[in-house]
């Protein structure tokens, strides 16, 4: 038994405003709850909002709970310090990286000076560091099987395939199509899934624009979940700009090339 849910839709910055508020104001988070704890993908401001006053994530219970970061530019971690489970020592908190970057330095330079007044090491819960597989490994975190797949961003990224009661989730929140040798590699690592959850944050006709800036277009989502036989699509990291009706308009055009498609929506979950 598991639920996976969306936390936070947005890319870059948070939205603000009534216009926004349908899909969510918060940055990226994707959750998977299942009987042994909780495991996100990413911690953004999406994070915090979703455990912080939740019993099991404040002083009267015990949190375990594993992050998987896909990178740490910010709108993907700034979550992290704001979640109150990180300040008490009830609370266990697995934090996984890519290996090939210096991860453990990323998130120990954000929790403390000059940006955090507490450093990592005083806060409280107990932080255990766990690199995410190679390509073709995988690991089991809360009962679910991971496994991680370099795609093209600035500075690098994962996405992350969860499988856990014979569904398969792949989350790819910041990727931009068009590299040669990541992106034959990226749908082999989609194939079959019940739910993509991608990067859809640009407009086809914003995107000559920010080209090389690592993000896709819902064209480059739909085409991926074609390739892929993916079962549906979720477009996420919605520009903190665009408003409900900008994204209904846009998740229309994808529906036309893709019917199989949503529209990330804070709060909503999928699956079992
Ligand atoms: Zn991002
Ligand atoms: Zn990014």
């Amino acid at each position: 038994m598991h639920t996976f849910s969306i936390q936070g839709a947005r890319g870059s910055l948070l939205a603000g405003g009534p216009e926004c508020r349908r899909h969510g104001r918060n940055t990226t988070c994707m959750m998977l709850r299942t009987s042994t704890g909780v495991l996100a993908v990413d911690a953004g401001t999406g994070l915090a909002a979703a455990l912080n006053g939740h019993p099991e994530a404040e002083s009267s219970g015990v949190l375990n709970l594993a992050v998987l970061f896909t990178h740490f530019h910010l709108d993907h971690v700034v979550g992290l310090p704001l979640l109150r489970a990180l300040y008490l020592p009830t609370a266990t908190i697995q934090v996984t990286g890519d290996p090939r970057r210096d991860w453990q330095s990323a998130i120990r330079g954000l929790i403390g000076g000059p940006y955090w007044p507490v450093d990592l090491h005083k806060a409280g819960a107990t932080i255990v560091w766990q690199p995410a597989p190679q390509v073709s490994e995988t690991l089991t975190v809360q009962g679910v099987r991971v496994s991680a797949c370099p795609v093209w961003h600035p500075q690098g990224c994962l996405a992350y395939r969860l499988e856990v009661d014979g569904r398969t989730y792949v989350v790819a929140t910041d990727r931009e199509i068009g590299h040669p040798e990541l992106d034959p590699l990226f749908i082999d690592f989609c194939r079959g899934a019940d739910v993509l959850v991608h990067d859809a944050h640009y407009l086809p006709e914003e995107y000559p624009r920010f080209q090389g800036w690592g993000h896709s277009t819902f064209q480059g989502a739909v085409a991926v979940a074609r390739e892929a036989g993916v079962g549906r699509l979720v477009l996420t990291h919605h520009d903190a700009r665009r408003t409900d009706e900008d994204i209904d308009r846009l998740l229309d055009r994808a529906r036309k090339i893709f019917p199989d498609t949503d529209a990330a929506v804070e709060g909503a979950s999928f699956g079992a």
